[in-house]
């Protein structure tokens, strides 16, 4: 070691160590500042004409364990200046040494701010104790307020859209730097006009990213009508299955002639029944599935570790020995299936009377047998014969659209059924199916070809949205910009939030989320 540690190089820069004391858990340390004049801030004369003497005491950063506390013995001065108004002034330090003032140093209230930035008010001052920092819940919140938000670099790339600052209740609107991957404003709320005025400061964009509602289309092609604006991928795919769901609703008619009676409806079987039901079906899948492998010579061991059924049960299935009938739960009724269907012509349809009826004539099996069999009748009677009741909208989308090894062999045969009576349909599920792919394979040579054809399909109301919107649509396609990387932001946005318990006022979050890197 060449020379000793100072005790001036543990205090802030431009003072010197009159003296250390003990304050209970803390250190005392007195300084004074080296230099012997100070400038005057009215008219920036340096003057060193000592006035007179005072104690500021100031917090500074913990020192071997130990909170610190600085005595400086600051000094006022005269101006000495003709023209200056000032005639006393208090001592002037570095900004960033200590602020005039201030009750922290610099170099502490700068710990103070990121404490602050990366975990908010309550949890930021609870970890400030363990660190011997002296700082309130208050005061972080403070500083980081003073503080304000960090100036960003002027973007070129942004992406904007809404954000929730309570669900349902209270929209925001926020705005990223794509380019740098940084949230760089929050805007109160998301009205066109306030998204106009920030963009119209910022007049070097030359890309927004935006969603297709509309209102910040607008807001960007009034601020900034040069800038190129690309309508957001996530967005437009979720568009293109919308449009799909809707072109389903629209041949909900069709559809209904085209299921008929074929299918078996599981809705009209009870609880029991439907579990019943299913079993067969995953049984049959398993054995299909087996003897499929099996016929394409793949060895029992093989279709074992394919499938995770036992070997005993792949046995079982290629022997043959495992085909079951799907059968209704009726057995222990069948002797009395006749009674039971006089009864009900003659107007008696209570389940739970029926069964004590029943036990008088020596009927052994439980009520739920009886009650069940009661409200299959009534299902059957309210679906009346020829109007089976159809899946949903959604759920005939959802099974048109997903892979058909997913669908259980109900599900396939209603599709099937689906696909041979509507073949608008099958066609708006390819178009939908082939934009899909465009955006993802950034195809902008097949938007015209295609928007012809979806313009004569169940889609066309789609397209006809693709077509207002279509400079945004064809830089979706093309360009390398998206606002995925802006819904990331709103979830870490979300999460600020969150940690700020009830206390996010915009300012602050603003802080919090643009200045915490
Ligand atoms: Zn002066």
């Amino acid at each position: 070691m060449q020379r000793a540690l100072k005790p001036s190089a543990l205090v802030p820069r431009g003072f010197v160590v009159d003296g250390t004391s003990s304050d209970g858990p803390g250190l005392v340390i007195a300084v004074r500042p080296v230099s012997r004049t100070s400038k005057c801030p009215g008219c920036k004369t340096n003057s060193e004409r000592v006035h007179s003497r005072y104690h500021r005491r100031l917090a500074d950063l913990p020192l071997a364990g130990r909170p610190v506390r600085l005595v400086v013995v600051a000094r006022r001065f005269h101006c000495d200046a003709v023209l200056c108004g000032r005639r006393i002034f208090v001592e002037r330090f570095d900004q960033d040494v200590l602020a005039p003032w201030a009750r922290r140093t610099a170099r502490l209230d700068h710990i103070v701010h990121h404490l602050g930035l990366a975990l908010g008010g309550r949890p930021g001052a609870s970890f400030a104790r363990r660190l011997m920092l002296p700082v309130s819940n208050d005061t972080l919140l403070r500083v980081v307020r003073r503080r304000g938000s960090p100036r960003f670099v002027p973007p070129t790339v942004v992406g904007i859209d809404d954000w929730a600052w309570r669900r349902n209740q209270r929209y925001g609107t926020i705005v990223c730097d794509l380019e740098r991957r940084k949230t760089i404003a929050l805007l109160p709320d998301r009205e066109p006009a306030t998204a106009e005025g920030w963009l119209s400061d910022q007049p070097q964009i030359e890309v927004v990213a935006r969603d297709r509602g509309g209102g910040y289309a607008l807001a960007a092609t009034r601020a900034l009508p040069r800038a190129t604006q690309v309508a957001d991928r996530w967005h437009l795919m979720e568009n293109a299955s919308r449009a799909f769901l809707d072109a389903v609703r629209k041949s909900m008619r069709l559809i209904r002639s085209a299921i008929g009676a074929a299918t078996i409806n599981p809705d009209l079987l009870t609880a029991a029944e439907r579990i019943q039901y299913e079993g067969y079906l995953h049984r049959e899948e398993a054995n299909a599935a087996i003897l499929g492998l099996a016929k394409n010579a793949v060895a029992i061991k093989e279709i074992v570790r394919r499938t995770g059924h036992s070997r005993g049960l792949v046995r079982k299935v290629l022997r043959g020995q495992r085909s079951d009938v799907f059968r209704v739960r009726e057995s222990s009724l069948e002797l009395h299936l006749q009674w039971l269907d006089e009864q009900w012509a003659a107007g008696q349809r209570n389940g739970a009377e029926l069964w004590r009826r029943l036990k008088r004539q020596g009927f052994r099996g439980c009520a739920r047998v009886v009650s069940e069999w009661a409200s299959r009748r009534r299902r059957a009677e309210k679906a009346d014969g020829a109007l089976n009741r159809t899946p949903s909208s959604r759920t005939i989308a959802r099974l048109m659209t997903i892979s058909r090894d997913a669908l259980s062999k109900a599900e396939s045969v209603t599709v099937a059924a689906i696909e041979r009576g509507v073949p608008l349909l099958v066609e708006a599920r390819e178009l939908i199916a082939e934009f899909q792919a465009m955006v993802r394979k950034k195809s902008l040579a097949d938007l015209e070809p295609w928007l012809v054809r979806a313009r004569a399909n169940l889609v066309a109301s789609f397209a006809n949205g693709i077509v207002k919107d279509k400079a945004a649509v064809s830089a979706a396609i093309t360009s390398p910009w998206s606002n995925g990387q802006t819904e990331g932001q709103i979830t870490k946005l979300k999460l600020v939030k969150r940690q700020m318990y009830g206390r996010g006022k915009l300012d602050l979050l603003q802080a919090r989320v643009i200045g915490a890197r």
